[in-house]
């Protein structure tokens, strides 16, 4: 037994409110004893999950060109030039960074998954747009990435983190709900005000499929991450707010779960429901797959 354990966000609040500190310290700790390392080192192994947000982001911007299936890529670059008409600065940067990053994803540079590679521009692009809006440090931001790490293991502890078992709930669901959670954490927010941004995130992202064309991490996949960095700022901001959830943090967490078992397979990665089946889902697919046959 572990004396920084915790199963559950409830366990992780309580665990913060008898010592008085924040959930980043709980799941910083936390790491410090599975991994048996000291916190310099917790915390270098955390920067260098950072720096490679921001090598994702650079990577995804600079390379302007198509994925090998023609699909996805040039989309951050867009969205980068085009004057913003309707989102704010954060939101509009969070976009742009998710963009780039799941571009970079479908071009095979390197990415950190968080929880997954098909969900791996949220959480970074969130983070990053936030701590640049709000000028906070890279000690800030390693904070708010162990928290939200924290918080992602007890959703895969208890529902799942893998779109083939639980559909795009899971994945990009739990990726938003962990950026919204570190974007209250670097605006200043309180312990309860992160566990709210995370239920308003994750609750509304409950019941989405996941359902990707011809079976590659590109359709929906690369503009579902900016669309969902965008409603975890939002998210944030209602927390931050203190505006509440109606359902606690870890009924939410088993609504998805047993959403997720009740989850059509067609719907679970599988590619033979929701968007993949459409005429033109389809006929990328057959497309596809008479290119690879004629190589
Ligand atoms: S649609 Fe499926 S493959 Fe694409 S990001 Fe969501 S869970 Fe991953």
């Amino acid at each position: 037994m572990y004396q920084y354990e915790y199963k559950t966000l409830h366990d992780m609040m309580s665990q913060a409110d008898k010592r008085n500190i924040s959930l980043w310290e709980v799941a910083m700790h936390h790491e410090m004893e599975t991994s048996e390392q000291a916190e310099q080192d917790v915390r270098r192994m955390m920067a260098s999950r950072l720096d490679v947000f921001h090598e994702s982001i650079e990577a995804g911007l600079g390379d302007k060109e198509k994925s090998v299936s023609g699909l996805v890529g040039g989309d951050a670059y867009r969205l980068l030039g085009a004057k913003a008409k309707l989102l704010g600065g954060l939101a509009h940067k969070a976009a742009v960074y998710a963009l780039a990053i799941s571009e970079a994803n479908a071009k095979m540079f390197k990415i950190v998954a968080c929880p997954t590679a098909g969900s791996c521009g949220i959480l970074p692009a969130v983070m990053i747009a936030a701590a640049e809006e709000l000028g906070t440090d890279t000690e800030a931001s390693i904070n708010a990435l162990f928290m939200a790490a924290g918080i992602g293991a007890v959703v895969a502890r208890n529902a799942s983190v893998a779109g083939a078992v639980g559909g795009c709930q899971a994945e990009c669901g739990t990726a938003a709900a962990m950026a919204a959670a570190a974007a209250v954490e670097l605006a200043g927010g309180t312990n309860d005000e992160i566990i709210q941004g995370f239920s308003l995130c994750m609750k509304n992202t409950l019941g989405l499929a996941c359902d990707p064309v011809a079976g590659l991490v590109e359709v929906p996949c690369v503009k579902r991450n900016a669309c969902l960095a965008v409603m975890a700022v939002a998210a944030a901001e209602m927390a931050l707010a203190g505006i509440k959830s109606v359902i606690p943090p870890d009924e939410i967490i088993e609504a998805m779960a047993s959403i997720g078992h009740m989850m059509p397979v067609a719907l679970k990665e599988t590619s033979e429901g929701g968007l993949a089946r459409t005429a033109t889902g389809k006929a990328i697919a057959e497309r596809l797959e008479k290119s690879m046959q004629n190589e």
